[in-house]
């Protein structure tokens, strides 16, 4: 494992700190409430997680990307809903708009986004699909007399609905290419614009104390200067975007991975059975020793993928197999914790029960483990064939 460098090493440690004195105590009330943690969040924002890659410049803390995948992972070591909270709003709300916005677009919403003031989303899913996205989008925008008018709906749209929700990224067809293809562009649209409706929360299998919405759009407004970067480029835009948040991802499910490590290597000492603690047997042990393993490359992948990202080095087929490879690190660990953990496993009250509804998502979410591998596959040369 490559030692983290000592101001990465800080900030995972005071990430740990605040995950385990201000989350874990009361995330899972929150859980089963299935209630927004608004002072959670205030707090993250307070200590800059949601400015981590953000330029000073822009109100951020001018770090990089790597150290919002620290944070990333020690959140999702007690919780994936305030993880994915974060997650969203950096990686799919405000990066787009730091890296393709207009200076007037930066200027207007990155302070915002940078302090978690304001909570940004990013709608690419329609109902009609999300792994063919250019199939499935049904959503259009017109430009009329200076302004965007949109029409259509998203699907299951992460942060769009919560009170300090601010602005969504809206990814329309806005025209036809030559080619028949649609031309697609991104559009920010502030929370509260007339037309624009948030539908009430889904009742989600996990990730239950964070926001996730359908969203409608009936002849929305919004200036003509809204849109993000060129007109025709909202392809492009989501394919860096999602390449990008496939790491942070990654990061997110070392967390959970990890977590489960963590609350077995606890339970596995207390717990007894035939007059031993249940970690003398080996079948207990071995399992713990999958665990590690997985975690242990799960969090090696990322780490590379995020390495190249860095170096501005090609990182796709990386981040595709970091994704792949700690999604399913945190599917089987949290299966495996929650059998350690036997009855209490199925029990609220413990973190693994919660693991085990959070894991399934990230097999799914930001392109599921089919797109990965159809990803890694084309960048190995097999889609030609
Ligand atoms: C809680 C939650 C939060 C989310 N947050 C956001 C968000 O903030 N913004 C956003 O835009 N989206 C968001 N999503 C949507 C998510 O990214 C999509 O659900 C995901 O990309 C899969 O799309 P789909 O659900 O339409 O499944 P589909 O695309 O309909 O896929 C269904 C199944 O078919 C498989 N499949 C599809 N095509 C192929 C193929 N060619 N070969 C083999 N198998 C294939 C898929 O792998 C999958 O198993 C979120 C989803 C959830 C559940």
């Amino acid at each position: 494992m490559p030692k983290l460098g000592d101001e990465y090493e800080e900030l995972r440690k005071t990430v740990e700190a605040f995950a385990r004195d201000v989350v874990a105590p009361v995330i899972g009330d929150f859980y089963e409430r299935e209630e927004f943690p608004y002072d959670i969040v205030r707090q993250m924002g307070a200590m800059g997680l949601f400015g981590l890659p953000i330029p000073e410049e822009h109100g951020g803390m001018g770090g990089d990307y790597f150290a919002l995948c620290l944070a990333l992972e020690e959140l999702a070591r007690v919780d994936s809903s305030v993880a994915i909270t974060l997650e969203a709003a950096v990686s799919l709300g405000a990066m787009p708009i730091y890296r393709f916005g207009t200076d007037a677009q930066r200027a207007e919403w990155l302070p915002r986004l940078a302090a978690g003031e304001a909570l940004g989303a990013f709608g690419l899913t329609e109902p009609g699909g999300g792994s063919d996205v250019p199939g499935g989008m049904r959503t259009t925008a017109v430009l009329d007399g200076g302004e965007w008018v949109i029409n259509g709906s998203k699907a299951f749209i992460t942060n769009s609905g919560t009170d300090i929700t601010g602005v969504v990224g809206v990814a329309a067809i806005t025209g036809r290419r030559a080619d028949g293809r649609p031309e697609i562009s991104t559009i920010l649209v502030p929370s509260g614009t007339p037309g624009f409706t948030v539908s009430k929360k889904y009742s989600k299998v996990g990730w239950n104390a964070s926001d996730t919405r359908e969203l409608s759009f009936s002849d929305c407004r919004v200036p003509s200067a809204n849109l993000l970067g060129e007109r025709g480029r909202g392809y492009a835009q989501f394919l860096q975007t999602l390449d990008e948040g496939r790491v942070a991802i990654a990061a997110l499910s070392v967390g959970l991975a990890q977590g489960c490590v963590d609350e077995c290597l606890r339970y596995v000492r207390e717990r007894q059975a035939f007059g031993h603690p249940i970690g003398h047997y080996q079948a207990i042990q071995f399992k713990i020793a999958d665990m590690e393993t997985r975690t242990h490359t799960a969090r090696l992948a990322y780490y590379h993928a995020a390495e190249r990202m860095l170096a501005g080095e090609p990182f796709k087929k990386e981040a595709a197999i970091a994704k792949l490879v700690s999604s399913n690190a945190a599917m089987d660990n949290a299966r495996d914790a929650t059998q350690i953990f036997g009855g209490y496993g199925f029990m609220n009250e413990y973190p693994v029960g919660r693991f085990y509804r959070d894991a399934k998502i990230l097999e799914i979410g930001e392109g599921t483990s089919e797109v990965q591998r159809m990803l890694i596959a084309r960048e190995l040369g097999l889609s030609d064939l």
